[in-house]
């Protein structure tokens, strides 16, 4: 059984107040417990990490050292941003691997995540946390994870290089893909444009249909889907395209294709409100008891078992 925590939801940046209580202001942080093998698996260390990093404190360390993996989707501020207020990075007992891409070889992860932690911005430097922690560059690829554990990855679309986790273990699938948006045809595709070559832009909608088709293979058939919902399709056309999220209703579209289960829509734009959720779960969200799949809005502090 895997038990899927979410932390940290909102896209961008952290938005506590009255007006977000319900859904939750934190940014990206998913936490998997594997109960039966003892592990425990964090996706992204959003500023969701502080919260789950003090309930580590409270429930994990009194039965012995913290040990823990953090997969971070990708290095932008809002899903790394968490990381100086882990409080198990100052204990010395601690071990934590943390994995994830990078955009630039010579750009290590150590020194992107680790970087926040100088006293330009920080009191605190990397040089001095008491934790064991290791870091690896993350690629596309399938991993044996052990205890039966299998974890697969996958290039999103954003403008730096991005991950999608798909963990399966015990016969179940759980899936992330998020900070993403649908792959376009990248060339020009208006036939009075000097710039148009008809064999190029014939090419460049077979690349952009075969990426979505990869894409969607990835999520296909999870149990639990976490999506890059930031938008509405009413916000995504006019000025959201090419800023590497999706629209809720490709996020649907998608996960009612690919026969997934449950769809939980994620990295929420920070300017929505509780209210305004409320209004857009009473026309996206689904129970699940019909055909497709159940579709609800990610709140902090929402669990599922799988
Ligand atoms: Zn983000
Ligand atoms: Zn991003």
């Amino acid at each position: 059984m895997m038990r899927v925590k979410f932390w940290g939801v909102r896209g961008s940046i952290p938005c506590p107040g009255g007006h977000t209580a319900k859904y939750g202001g934190n940014t990206s942080c998913i936490e998997i417990r594997f109960d039966d093998v003892g592990r425990q698996i964090i996706i992204d260390a959003g500023s969701g990490l502080r919260e789950l990093g003090n309930f580590m404190m409270g429930h994990d360390l009194p039965k012995g050292p913290i040990s823990t993996s953090i997969y971070l989707s990708h290095t932008h501020w809002d899903h790394i941003m968490g990381f100086p207020f882990f409080t198990p990075i100052y204990l010395p007992s601690t071990r934590i691997e943390v994995f994830g891409p990078v955009s630039h070889e010579s750009d290590t992860l150590e020194t992107i995540v680790g970087g926040q932690m100088t006293y330009r911005y920080f009191p605190v430097r990397q040089a001095e946390l008491a934790a064991t922690i290791s870091y690896a560059n993350l690629k596309e690829g399938r991993f044996d994870l052990g205890d039966g554990i299998t974890l697969t990855t996958k290039y999103l679309n954003h403008p730096i290089l991005c991950l999608g986790y798909r963990f399966e273990y015990q016969g179940k699938v759980f899936c992330t893909a998020y900070d993403t948006e649908p792959y376009q045809n990248l060339f020009c595709t208006d036939s009075d444009s000097t710039e148009y070559d008809e064999g190029m832009a014939l090419e460049g909608e077979v690349v952009a249909r075969e990426q979505n088709e990869a894409l969607e293979s990835f999520v296909a058939g999870a149990d639990l889907l976490v999506y890059d919902a930031q938008y509405t399709q009413g916000e995504y056309i006019p000025g959201k395209v090419g800023w590497g999220h999706s629209s809720m209703e490709f996020a649907i579209a998608v996960a009612r294709r690919r026969q997934v289960k449950r769809l939980a829509l994620f990295h929420h734009e920070p300017v929505r409100t509780d209210g305004e959720f409320d209004e857009l779960a009473a026309i996206y969200a689904q129970t699940g008891d019909g055909d497709g799949p159940e579709i609800f809005f990610a709140r902090e502090g929402g669990e599922i078992i799988l």
